[in-house]
């Protein structure tokens, strides 16, 4: 039985991953469940689960979650609440579903103290992925891939090292407007951007997955969680989503790993790694999938892949405020403040000014992340 901590239960990849846990119960158990404001569904969950201990963002809702579970329950808030919750005692791994960046301090101190994580959050690693992976290298613990991507590649590699590699091939839906002419981009709605042709997810991976954002953010993921340069991390457009992601080995072989998409498999899979269970949600007809084709990304109508390879080749703070600049970008857009255009204009603007600390520690990281939301702010208003 191993017992999981689970950071954002009641988001998209929170709620699948009580789904995988409801599927296996006598292999997985939830004894920690962390949420923002949704109270009512955190409820229901630790009515259902039991956990030991639960958290909720707002402060507000503390005393409407203790009412409701009672004693048997711990119920913490805020920032304290997630570093409790990643470092109880009797958890095995921490998975780590929030939004954005909230979850960066949870998961350094799951790994001190000695937990395995699994990460969906990739904001995590695209802001602070050199210091996450190698504090997890002298912790001697896992950092398991949750993202359908990169849990692609973990498979595809099966152990191999990165020298045995020529190219990692992350595969792009290419979202809602691949095929949409550029004069329209100009038009793009909040509406139209939301609405994703292959996942259902959370508001701000459905917008940085139709500015390609997302695919930008998982490329320098891949490069800290898989040890590789970012010249040799790819991006194909695939636009039936059913090749999660490929490896390109040395000798020319490329091996891939398919499924319809459903994120509750590669959730189970970082939960139950090594092993592998079954489950009864996906199965994959290729014959009636019928062709699955590729296409080479258009940079031009989607600069963010290019602003993304940048941050990632030159490293240190970069990429921490290319995520700070898209999130408040992403904020911005969806309250209607800017237009689609300009989130990856806000981006490439913020980045000009910054002045980059190589090879940083936390608080630099930290420091840049904060500075880039502020001229983020600065920017937007000098518009
Ligand atoms: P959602 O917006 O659906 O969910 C976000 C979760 O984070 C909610 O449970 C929310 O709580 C919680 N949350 C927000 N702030 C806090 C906080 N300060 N403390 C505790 N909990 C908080 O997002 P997704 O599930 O779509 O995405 C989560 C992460 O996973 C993102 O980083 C995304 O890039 C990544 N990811 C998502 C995929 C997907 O298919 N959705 C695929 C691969 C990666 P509440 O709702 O209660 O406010």
């Amino acid at each position: 039985m191993k017992k999981v901590v689970l950071l954002g239960s009641t988001g998209s990849i929170g709620t699948s991953t009580v789904k995988v846990v409801d599927d296996l119960p006598e292999h997985l158990q939830l004894i920690g469940l962390a949420a923002g404001n949704n109270a009512a569904l955190l409820i229901e969950q630790a009515r259902q689960h039991r956990p030991s201990v639960v958290s909720i963002n707002d402060p507000a809702k503390i005393g409407e979650v203790r009412a409701a579970l009672g004693d048997s329950v711990e119920v913490l808030s805020g920032a304290e609440g997630l570093i409790r919750l990643a470092t109880l005692p009797e958890a095995d791994i921490v998975l780590i579903a929030i939004v954005g960046t909230a979850g960066l301090q949870p998961v350094l101190a799951a790994i001190r103290a000695g937990k395995d994580i699994a990460v969906a959050s990739k904001e995590i690693l695209v802001m602070a992925g050199e210091i996450v992976m190698s504090e997890a290298k002298k912790y001697g613990v896992r950092v398991l891939a949750v993202d359908s991507e990169h849990s692609a590649i973990f498979q595809c590699l099966d152990d191999k090292p990165s020298h045995s590699v020529r190219k990692l091939w992350l595969t792009a839906s290419g979202g809602p407007f691949r095929t949409t002419p550029k004069e329209d981009f100009q038009n793009i709605t909040v509406e139209r951007a939301l609405k994703h042709p292959s996942w259902v997810m959370g508001r701000k991976i459905t917008i940085d997955s139709a500015t390609l954002f997302n695919k930008g953010l998982e490329m320098i993921e891949a490069r800290w969680l898989f040890d590789i340069e970012m010249e040799r991390v790819g991006v194909v457009v695939h636009p039936q989503s059913v090749v999660h992601s490929m490896v390109e080995f040395l000798d020319g072989s490329m091996l891939a790993q398919l499924s319809t998409p459903d994120m509750c498999l590669p959730i189970q899979y970082a939960l139950t790694y090594p092993a592998r269970m079954r489950s009864d949600r996906v199965h994959t007809s290729l014959a009636k999938i019928g062709s699955l084709t590729f296409e080479e990304p258009d940079t031009e109508r989607f600069p963010a892949l290019n602003l993304a390879r940048r941050a990632g080749e030159v490293g240190g703070t970069l990429p921490a405020v290319l995520n700070a600049a898209n999130e408040h970008a992403v904020e911005a857009f969806v309250n209607r403040r800017i237009s689609f255009l300009q989130i990856s204009e806000l981006v490439e603007r913020v980045m000009h000014r910054h002045q980059v600390v190589p090879h940083a520690s936390l608080e630099q990281i930290l420091a840049a992340d904060a500075w880039a939301r502020k001229e983020a702010v600065r920017m937007e208003t000098m518009r």
